[in-house]
């Protein structure tokens, strides 16, 4: 443990001046002139950090030995992927190859080797890649409790409602509206979960992991915009729209859907175009969205719109405004509101299927007054109010590529202890076994990292955190996932069988709530320069 924390130490100071060789460079332009570098330095910024909330995790004086190797195994390849982006562009960074001499160490050779992995591989299949947990027993409670209603209500329907593309079926949205789901990112005093005077992100991860675990389209991503919604209210709401609708929301009464993505611009978040214009008594909407998930059963939209077209910087210029609308399973919908309309949708996906995500028009659509979030205080400020829900859905969506995982790794472990191949379990080719060692140390640094984000962020701090945790947790989602159903041969490739759903399910992961690219240029690097 001392060697892995010594060359974290090393690695830290080697990522450290590689940014400062960039910012030196490049100066303000290396966020677009360095992408290439930068890129590589978020993506090792985000494993060192997580091999570190491992490390803290197993110096723990009751750590168990399982924690301990696989938080050197998992910093040991951390250290190497670190190493081998470096040396495959050594000027690029200002450096030559003796500058990589600090992280070059026996130690991540002996963790890595074939025979520690395979060894590794085993364990970590028989405690089905779940290190012990460090619960409180409330938070263990509340997990259970999620675990069993994935296992009851939601695993059972996961399949259909993926393969006849439906709507989530109301056995799970009710279900989940009396364990009060809904009200997790709303505080007590609303009528949610959320405690009065402080955060709770860890209950928020656990559920999410829970219910992604049961499936991502049917369950895993109902608390995001909840999430995010509340949020936003609670930064910017006037105290009359906080008492209407933190408590309907915690209620999932409406249900809620989030819209800030347009045909023209996603990543760009400035630049949404949609017009907001003032009109007697409220607000005139014109334009179009897409993507917007869970529009068609949400009573209510979370719609950013441009209030002022001329705002400098262009940020300036957007607002928040609440549109209401019946809630619907079909696939299109016409909504009239004293004389426009908003039009919905659904878009045809390959995966996430469940919660549907529509493409909408906004013509002439009067919003009141009253639903101007923040109402005349709150008018240029929705970009702000948006990003203030934003880091709580990146956090959560790391948790949803967890439970993802946890879910492919299970299904790859049943799968591999059952299937015979050359007079030979496949769980017993130390191919396979070195695979579930890979698979397992990644989902089990996911996973911690998330909970130590978790925390960060209940403490007010997080905020870059929360996107290197979404952006390591959902590529390696993709990767186990492909991983799992590599490990199901053709019969994975069948769309019969969990794993398929699991493999395109996680596609989506690294594309919203940030797409990978911005992430790690605009929040990660943006942060490693001016720290660097
Ligand atoms: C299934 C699904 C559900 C969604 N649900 C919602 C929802 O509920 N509400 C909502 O508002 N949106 C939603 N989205 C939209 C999602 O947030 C956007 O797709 C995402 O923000 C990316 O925007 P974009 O699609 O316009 O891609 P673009 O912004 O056009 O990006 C295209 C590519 O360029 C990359 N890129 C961007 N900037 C840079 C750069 N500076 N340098 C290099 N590369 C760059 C991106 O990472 C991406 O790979 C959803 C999307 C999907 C697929």
């Amino acid at each position: 443990m001392t060697t892995a924390a010594r060359l974290l130490d090393a690695a830290d100071g080697l990522l450290s001046s590689a940014a400062s060789y960039l910012r030196a460079r490049f100066g303000n332009a290396a966020i677009d002139d360095a992408q290439v570098q930068l890129y590589d330095l978020a993506l090792s910024r985000a494993e060192l950090t997580a091999a570190r909330s491992l490390i803290a995790l197993a110096d723990r004086a009751d750590s168990a030995t399982i924690e301990r190797r696989v938080a050197c195994t998992f910093s040991a390849e951390a250290l190497t992927n670190f190493r081998n982006r470096l040396s495959a562009r050594t000027n690029d960074y200002g450096m030559t190859s003796a500058d990589l001499a600090p992280i070059d160490d026996p130690f991540t050779v002996a963790r890595l080797g074939a025979e520690a992995l395979t060894e590794l591989g085993r364990d970590l299949a028989a405690v089905s890649g779940a290190l012990p947990d460090r619960l409180d027993d409330e938070k263990r409670l509340m997990r259970d409790t999620f675990r069993r209603f994935a296992d009851e209500v939601v695993r059972p329907r996961a399949a259909t409602v993926h393969r006849t593309d439906s709507m989530i079926p109301d056995e799970i949205i009710e279900g989940l509206k009396r364990l009060g789901c809904f009200g997790l990112s709303v505080p007590e005093r609303f009528g949610g979960l959320k405690p009065d005077h402080g955060e709770d992100s860890l209950g928020m991860v656990l559920a999410t992991e829970e219910l992604s675990r049961g499936s991502l389209g049917a369950a895993g991503s109902l608390i995001t915009r909840p999430e995010i919604v509340a949020r936003a209210l609670l930064e910017g709401g006037t105290a009359a729209q906080q008492a209407r609708w933190l408590p309907a929301l915690a209620s999932g009464d409406p249900l809620c859907a989030v819209s800030v993505t347009e045909p023209g611009t996603g990543s760009d978040v400035a630049a949404v175009a949609l017009r907001a214009k003032r009109v007697e008594g409220g607000w005139r909407l014109n334009g179009g969205k897409t993507w917007c998930t869970f529009a068609g059963k949400a009573g209510v939209i979370l719609v950013l719109a441009r209030t002022d077209a001329d705002a400098q910087p262009p940020h300036r210029g957007l607002s928040l405004f609440l549109v209401e609308k019946p809630s619907t399973d079909a696939g299109e919908f016409v909504h009239h509101s004293e004389g426009g309309s908003v039009t919905g949708r659904a878009i045809a996906t390959i995966g996430y299927r469940g919660m549907h995500s529509f493409e909408m028009f906004y013509d002439d659509f009067f919003v009141p007054d009253t639903h101007l979030v923040g109402e005349r205080e709150g008018e240029g400020k929705g970009f702000y109010f948006t990003m203030r829900g934003f880091s709580g859905g990146r956090l959560q969506t790391a948790a949803r590529a967890c439970g993802l995982m946890q879910a492919a790794f299970e299904s790859a472990v049943t799968y591999a202890q059952t299937r015979t191949v050359f007079d030979r379990k496949v769980a017993d080719y130390p191919l396979t076994q070195a695979k579930f060692a890979r698979m397992g140390m990644y989902l089990a640094a996911c996973r911690c990292f998330s909970h130590s984000v978790a925390n960060q962020m209940d403490k007010g701090a997080g905020q870059v955190e929360a996107s290197l945790v979404k952006l390591l947790a959902c590529r390696v989602a993709e990767w186990v996932s492909r991983e799992a159903m590599q490990i199901h041969g053709g019969v994975g490739y069948a769309e019969e069988t969990d794993v398929s759903r699991f493999y395109v399910d996680a596609r989506v992961l690294s594309i919203f709530e940030g797409a990978e690219e911005t992430l790690a240029l605009r929040v990660i690097g943006k942060a490693l320069l001016e720290a660097g």
